[in-house]
Formats: C-alpha cells, structure tokens, sequence
C-alpha cells in the first residue's frame, strides 16, 4: 500500500504510521534527544559554511562531540542506543 511522500525530503516515502520517512524519522529522533537548538547548529556549520569555514567548523565540532564522548560515555551510548533502535544501523 502506497503510503504518500514524505513531508520532511520529500524524496523518500512515508514510513507505515506518521508522515516521514525512515532517515527523517531518525532525524527526528536526533532532534527530540540532543535539542531542536543543537541539531540546527550542527547542520549550520557543517552545511551551509564555506569549504574553508567548514573544515575548521567540523574539526570544532568533532572535538566538541569527542568532549562530550569523554565526559558522558553512558550517556551518549543510551542516545545512540534509543537513535539506532529502529533495528537499521548508521553507516
Ligand atoms: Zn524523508
């Protein structure tokens, strides 16, 4: 059964309930875990800045997330456990 296009890409098809697909589901996830704020941000540095901005921008970034590995181990592996639980695994 042929269940629409999904809102968010608008690229990929609905998953079975609600009206995205599975990778917007996902990022939906990362938005209810980590904050509508942070996950904006990241998208910002790493999307919309210049080559050169970029790499500096993913460096900082990357080091952010490795403090936060670092302080919150256990934490950061119950975010990836809830993100990852829709059985399909981050490539
Ligand atoms: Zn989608």
């Amino acid at each position: 059964m042929y269940m629409g296009i999904c809102y968010l890409c608008e690229k990929e098809d609905r998953s079975y309930f609600g009206y995205y697909c599975e990778k917007c589901n996902k990022i939906k996830r990362l938005i209810h875990l980590y904050g509508l704020e942070r996950v904006s941000e990241i998208l910002e540095c790493v999307l919309i800045r210049t080559k050169t901005q970029q790499t500096n921008k993913i460096k900082n970034q990357l080091e952010i997330e490795q403090e936060t590995l670092k302080t919150s181990h256990d934490e950061h592996a119950e975010i990836m456990k809830k993100v990852l639980r829709s059985g399909k695994e981050l490539k």
